[in-house]
């Protein structure tokens, strides 16, 4: 646990979230400021950075975040499909230095 973090201060049950998945390793909630009709993230609970901060031991970790993307998106209704963002860095746009999955979906998305 990092002490300033938010999404520690969230994995610890420290500061509320409106949870949609937990498991011993991964969290998902929904994002305090939503940009479409769906938002949530996948959050690993180890404090990890960044994408830029991953390591080798986090490999499985990584690839359970993406495979839980498509099962969370489906039960949070986005059936046509979503867009999945990782911010990294200052440079990529991260404000909260916790890694973490973004999913977005319901609305119309602007292809990139
Ligand atoms: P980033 O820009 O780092 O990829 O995204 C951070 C996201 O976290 C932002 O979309 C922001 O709205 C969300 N966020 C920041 N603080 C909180 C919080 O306390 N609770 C929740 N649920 N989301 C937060
Ligand atoms: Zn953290």
């Amino acid at each position: 646990m990092s002490e300033d973090c938010i999404f520690c201060k969230i994995v610890a049950g420290e500061i509320p979230a409106k949870k949609i998945y937990e498991d011993s390793d991964l969290i998902a909630f929904h994002d305090i400021h939503p940009v479409a009709p769906v938002h949530f993230m996948i959050v690993p609970k180890e404090h990890i950075g960044s994408l830029a901060d991953a390591q080798a031991r986090h490999e499985m970790l990584l690839g359970r975040i993406l495979l839980l993307a498509p099962v969370l998106a489906k039960e949070q209704g986005l059936h046509e499909g979503f867009r999945t963002i990782i911010n990294t860095g200052k440079g990529g746009g991260q404000e909260v230095m916790h890694l973490h999955v973004h999913i977005i979906g319901g609305g119309s998305q602007r292809a990139m």
